[in-house]
């Protein structure tokens, strides 16, 4: 089973929980600051969408449950 991700990036504070909660599906976006999944993971190339397989699920959570704003979705 694969979970697919969703960052609102425009609603992004740049707080850091997420890529410091799981840095092995989220990281800090060198040009705006905003989070986003990590490239090899990505959909079509949008940072703002991704998908993981099942060994990453827990982590994906994680980072999206430690949002302060609540803009992370994992389905
Ligand atoms: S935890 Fe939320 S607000 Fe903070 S950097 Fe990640 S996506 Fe942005």
């Amino acid at each position: 089973m694969m979970a697919t991700i969703t960052i609102e990036r425009e609603n992004c504070i740049s707080c850091g929980m997420c890529w410091d909660t799981c840095p092995e599906v989220y990281e800090q976006n060198a040009a705006d600051a905003k989070s986003q999944i990590l490239s090899h993971l990505q959909l079509a190339q949008n940072p703002a969408e991704g998908s993981v397989v099942e060994d990453l699920e827990d982590c994906a959570r994680a980072g999206a449950d430690a949002c302060p704003v609540s803009i992370i979705s994992v389905v």
